[in-house]
């Protein structure tokens, strides 16, 4: 398929860089919320449709038609098709040919970079400056699948002289994944790469608040030389077309990332379906752990107020619980306190925001009502919360102290840039209050002492843990890393070889002969 979704009039070389140069191209954007299934756009005689909207100015930013059960039944036909084309010996059942096109694609759209940015920023609030961060990351994802694929290799077994013994990794086949809105880009590409490297065809349905980057992947994907049907892209809402994917009876796996109650409901409808493989990536509430042996204060602050705010605090792994050495407490609020006034809230368009919008005006409800019902039954907060002031889904950054281990804003995931204060004054305290969770995505903990940091890398309960000795802003996962939540943050691998191994099936292969 051609091309044309370049921006007219933008200098592909030259990079945007203030708000007018941002705003001008995204009036040159074409928005095209058309499903794609079997290698083309189309959706013209779907009945149904719905908008994205604005957080920034409430107003839509495109309109598109609504998949459900019929339109789920065509994209999983034209992806059991393509399974069914690229059967041994096609090229697509080849690793060396899915290596490529992976590949190629990964440089697609690093090359479309700014379209893709765009595309996230203008549908879910995103400041466009860590949008084109996550592009460069979803890209490195397509590249990690690839560097992973050495792990679908045969295993040969020891066996008799008149016999060969074999463990193979198989494609589940059709493989359906539902995404959500906080990192659209990065988290379809996180599940697309390795799902297709592994040799399965997909079905994917983006979150209806930002389908649009998705949509456009499938687009460059074509072009990169991925046969028709191995990528289907169905928009829609999740209580009718997610719901008619999970139930789906010729959908083989299900990979989600979403909230927990979702993730329950699609475990459900999985098992009281066909049984499909499924694996949950849900909601966390993940602990930032200060001991009073780390000399850098200041630059921890830094991080902590990063670590609640980034992606104005919509991220799953939000270091959204803040524990910290009792004789460090009050040093450390003050510190919190001009670094969350020193963030920029803006429009996400100017490259000057380091804090945007959150995602939709439902979201802002339930940040505000998280804070409100904190602060009605006494707890202080450090910030400036004035609920009346808020402009449009704009909400300023909190940290909530004097709140009980069991309070709602202490147990459940806020999704906004707002985290909770509480002291410790022995590292066994620190680690209980730590894993006083139902979740466990992730743990960060400065801390100098190796073998404490050691006990702690042991005794908390997450996905990942992140131990730092000296000050780190944003610490990246290593190339290569694999994890698996805890509790009710999920299950199944995501990451390095054993992520990709999660979307493949182990069968067992002799061969005795005479
Ligand atoms: P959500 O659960 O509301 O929606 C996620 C996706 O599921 C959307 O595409 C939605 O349309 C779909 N969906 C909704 N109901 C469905 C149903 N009944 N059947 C099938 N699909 C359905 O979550 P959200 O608000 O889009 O995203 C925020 C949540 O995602 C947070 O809880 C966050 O922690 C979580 N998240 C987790 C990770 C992780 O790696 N663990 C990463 C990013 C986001």
């Amino acid at each position: 398929m051609q091309d044309t979704h370049d921006t007219p009039g933008a200098d592909r070389a030259g990079i945007a860089r203030s708000l007018v140069d941002w705003t001008q191209r995204a009036h040159q954007l074409s928005l095209d919320g058309r499903p794609f299934i079997d290698g083309r756009r189309d959706g013209a005689a779907w009945a149904a449709r719905f908008a994205c909207i604005s957080p920034q100015d409430g107003k839509p930013v495109t309109e598109m038609p609504r998949g459900g059960r019929a339109e789920i039944d065509s994209a999983v036909a034209a992806a059991r098709t393509a399974l069914a084309r690229s059967a041994v010996p096609s090229e697509w059942a080849d690793h060396a040919t899915r290596a490529t096109v992976l590949l190629r694609l990964a440089d697609a759209v690093q090359a479309h970079a700014e379209e893709l940015a765009l595309l996230d920023s203008l549908c879910m609030g995103m400041p466009i400056s860590g949008a084109l961060a996550d592009v460069a990351e979803a890209a490195g994802t397509l590249r990690h699948a690839v560097d992973a694929m050495p792990a679908l290799e045969d295993e040969t077994l020891p066996s008799r002289p008149s016999a060969t013994a074999m463990n193979r990794r198989m494609p589940h086949g059709v493989v359906g994944l539902v995404t959500p809105w906080n990192f659209p880009l990065f988290t379809a590409l996180a599940k697309i790469g390795p799902a297709l490297a592994a040799g399965n065809a997909v079905v994917l349905k983006p979150s209806e608040l930002a389908p649009l980057s998705a949509l456009r992947v499938a687009d460059l994907a074509i072009t990169c030389g991925l046969p028709p049907g191995v990528l289907n892209v169905v928009p829609g809402l999740g209580a009718e077309a997610g719901q008619a994917l999970a139930a789906h009876p010729d959908v083989d796996a299900l990979s989600f990332t979403g909230s927990t109650l979702t993730g329950q409901r699609i475990m459900q409808t999985a098992g009281s379906s066909n049984l499909k493989a499924v694996m949950l990536e849900c909601g966390g509430k993940s602990p930032q752990i200060v001991f009073d042996d780390f000399g850098d204060l200041p630059a921890v602050a830094d991080a902590l107020v990063q670590g609640f705010t980034w992606n104005s605090g919509q991220v799953c792994v939000a270091g959204s619980r803040i524990l910290v050495h009792r004789s460090l407490h009050d040093r450390l609020a003050r510190l919190l306190e001009e670094r969350m006034h020193a963030l920029h809230t803006g429009d996400p368009l100017d490259p000057a925001t380091t804090l945007g919008p959150l995602a939709s005006t439902a979201q802002w409800a339930k940040v505000n009502g998280f804070v409100r019902d904190a602060l009605a039954g006494g707890a202080r907060a450090l910030g400036v919360y004035d609920a009346a002031a808020a402009a449009a889904c704009h909400f300023r950054p909190l940290v909530i102290e004097g709140v009980g281990a069991e309070s709602p804003i202490v147990q459940e995931e806020v999704f906004g840039p707002v985290a909770t204060l509480q002291s410790f004054d022995t590292p066994d305290e620190a680690l209980a209050l730590a894993n006083a969770t139902r979740y466990g995505l992730s743990a960060s903990v400065w801390v100098a002492d190796d073998k404490l940091a050691d006990h702690f890398a042991r005794g908390l309960r997450a996905g990942t843990v992140t131990l730092m000795a000296a000050p780190q802003a944003a610490p990246a996962m290593a190339r290569g890393a694999s994890s698996e939540p805890v509790g009710l943050s999920g299950f199944g691998v995501e990451g390095g070889r054993a992520g990709l191994l999660t979307y493949a099936r182990m069968r067992h292969v002799a061969r005795l002969r005479s």
